[in-house]
């Protein structure tokens, strides 16, 4: 029996994921429902904070429409998803002052195309994160030891991504 997805968002509701994480998510912007406003709202591409991870400065930028490969893309919005992903990256380090971040874009069976930013908070610490240690990593931010520097960071991120995304 399959037993329908649920996740946890990191303003503590709970949700159903019907079939596809970064469908729901579009869905759920649509609706106003996200936690919080998109870092960027793109004509192709969107970029947000990680909806399950309260860790400030964790992006996910993904397409809007249901591909699974940058091979899928159009050459418009394959220009405009990597504009998107560098100059987050870019601001990450501009506006938060991140001096490390892993970026990770993997296919996987009808996956939604998406590429995590992960910050390396402590440029200094000798951590490679993979599959092994990514959740005990994440456990380091919950809502309430950091959701509120989350918010800030998304902040300053959007404003940041207005003054220089190209239109
Ligand atoms: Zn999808």
């Amino acid at each position: 029996m399959n037993s329908m997805k649920k996740i946890k968002l990191t303003d503590n509701r709970i949700i159903d994921v019907p079939a596809c994480t970064g469908c729901t998510m579009v869905e759920l912007n649509r609706a106003g429902q996200l936690p919080m406003a998109p870092i960027w709202s793109g004509k192709y591409c969107w970029a947000l904070q990680d909806l399950e991870t309260p860790m400030p400065g964790f992006y996910v930028i993904s397409p809007y429409r249901h591909i699974f490969s940058i091979t899928d893309l159009s050459p418009d919005e394959y220009d405009e998803y990597n504009q998107l992903i560098l100059m987050t990256r870019r601001g990450l380090g501009d506006v938060l002052g991140i001096r490390r971040a892993h970026i990770y874009q993997e296919e996987k069976p009808s996956s939604h195309l998406h590429t995590w930013i992960l910050p390396i908070w402590d440029a200094n610490e000798s951590i490679r994160i993979s599959k092994n240690n990514i959740n005990d990593y994440m456990a380091r931010y919950t809502t309430d030891t950091h959701g509120r520097k989350m918010i800030q960071c998304a902040d300053l991120m959007r404003a940041y991504l207005i003054k220089n995304m190209a239109r």
